[in-house]
């Protein structure tokens, strides 16, 4: 194979670092990684694996590689991680990010113009897989997904044929990938707008578990009066015993809401009033640099194990509270580290105008848990406890899940409908009518 980039194969000196996912209880057995560093590479990769009868896989990080699995007999593994750099055009407010590019790079880059992009939770997730797969950040209630603001990607085919998809070039791929997924290209990289944004009041109110099922109650029914500059997270979370973790909360189990808020200090404060009744043991909520967004979560920066699940709220009455309380709550011997809800609506409630094959996540809540195996907890002990809590939420559910947030395989009529999913089916078939790519989701399951 003729590429510039790293080329890896079983038994090879760091073969088990170039296979290893972002997630790490995903143990990805390709035949080879190849690591492409330009979109000639790529194209090259492509045309080697149709010649040696190779499926390919592509991966940015592997944050999302746990709904593909790790058996990937038979493929090629194609990791864009040597395909960085990121060019931020302040006038035209737009960003151009190469295929390996994290937010966190994103975010550095667009700082010093006062300028923010639609990031999600990490710092360390792909620019790419997130936005493929929809986008939902902080500040989605406002602007909607990060996929409804991309204005050009570019995509090597899996004939090898480069294009650039735009609104008016390749108008119908561009519509698939923006929200379909990883079904129709290698993408090499990506152009999306930016916000300007001087300060963000931002931070978390956190009380211990035992209060979980009145501040719970509390933040659902604040949630409704909220304007969409303010997003919150309900969220029930087991913090580990580590040295990095604030001493106040080491190992211990807290309810938090979560808070983002394009408004100034004062009328966030007015709006979270009910929730300070409450009497938080603590709250970070401070205004300041937008930089702190990337971090609010507290989300892993670096690869961790994890197996998670999630679904999409139209409602939670109590007994959904309940639901989540009497599983992860005070007393509960639970497997999980945490759930959280993220509060939906606003933007998101409906398809902005031009939107791609995702435009809105109908519904109130996303909910997400997730267990990290280890020190005892076994991956058996997590997947029932997740099959359990998402299974006494499934009452309440739209019964369309967020790809991004769904690790396992999903339906695709479920996801995109059956209307959207026929159109992406026929385009997947004609650009890629060999099945060569294996995306996390794939849209003709
Ligand atoms: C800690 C953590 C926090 C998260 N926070 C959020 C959040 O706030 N909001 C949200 O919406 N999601 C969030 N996610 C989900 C995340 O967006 C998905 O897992 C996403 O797929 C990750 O993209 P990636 O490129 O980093 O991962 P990868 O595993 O590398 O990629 C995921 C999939 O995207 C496709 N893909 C990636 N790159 C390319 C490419 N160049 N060309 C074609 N297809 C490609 C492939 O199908 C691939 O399997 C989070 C996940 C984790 C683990």
């Amino acid at each position: 194979m003729h590429v510039r980039g790293a080329v890896h194969r079983p038994g090879d000196s760091g073969w088990d670092d170039a296979r290893r996912a972002w997630n790490l209880s995903v143990d990805q057995h390709p035949e080879l990684v190849v690591e492409p560093v330009d979109a000639g590479d790529v194209a090259a990769t492509l045309r080697f694996a149709a010649g040696a009868g190779l499926r390919v896989a592509v991966q940015g990080t592997g944050h999302g590689a746990a709904a593909r699995g790790g058996d990937l007999a038979g493929a090629l593994l194609l990791r864009t991680s040597a395909m960085r750099g990121v060019t931020i055009d302040a006038q035209r407010r737009t960003a151009r990010a190469e295929a390996g590019s994290l937010w966190l790079e994103v975010a550095q880059a667009a700082a010093p113009h006062g300028l923010v992009a639609l990031h999600g939770s990490a710092p360390d997730v792909g620019v790419v897989g997130y936005t493929l797969g929809g986008g939902l950040g902080w500040l989605a209630r406002r602007h909607g997904l990060a996929c409804s603001h991309v204005s050009a990607i570019e995509v090597v085919l899996p004939d090898g044929r480069r294009v650039r998809t735009t609104a008016t070039d390749e108008p119908r791929l561009f519509w698939a990938l923006r929200g379909g997924g990883g079904s129709f290209g290698v993408v090499t990289a990506i152009e999306f707008a930016l916000f300007a944004v001087e300060e963000v009041t931002a931070g978390a109110l956190m009380w211990p578990i035992e209060r979980a099922p009145a501040v719970l109650r509390r933040w659902r029914d604040l949630c409704p009066q909220l304007p969409r500059d303010i997003t919150t997270v309900g969220r029930i979370l087991r913090f580990p015993p580590l040295d990095e973790v604030p001493a106040p909360v080491r190992g211990r189990a807290m309810v938090l809401v979560e808070v983002a808020s394009l408004l100034g200090e004062e009328e966030t404060e007015a709006h979270l009033a009910p929730l300070r009744e409450l009497g938080p043991e603590l709250d970070t909520v401070a205004t300041g640099d937008p930089s702190v967004l990337l971090h609010l979560h507290g989300d892993p920066e670096g690869p961790v194990p994890g197996i998670g699940a999630g679904q999409v709220l139209a409602d939670l009455p109590d007994g959904g509270i309940d639901a989540i309380t009497s599983r992860l709550g005070a007393g509960a011997d639970t497997a999980l580290v945490g759930l959280e809800l993220r509060q939906l609506g606003g933007a998101l409630a409906t398809p902005t105008e031009g939107a791609g094959a995702l435009g809105a996540i109908p519904g109130a809540f996303a909910a997400y848990a997730i267990g990290v195996p280890g020190g005892g907890v076994g991956a058996e002990w997590i997947s029932a406890e997740l099959d359990a809590v998402m299974g006494a939420l499934s009452a309440w559910s739209t019964g369309r899940p967020y790809l991004n947030f769904a690790e396992a395989p999903v339906r695709p009529e479920q996801a995109f409908g059956r209307t959207a999913v026929g159109t992406l089916w026929e385009i997947a078939d004609a650009v890629d009518p060999g099945r060569v790519l294996m995306p996390s989701h794939d849209v003709r399951r």
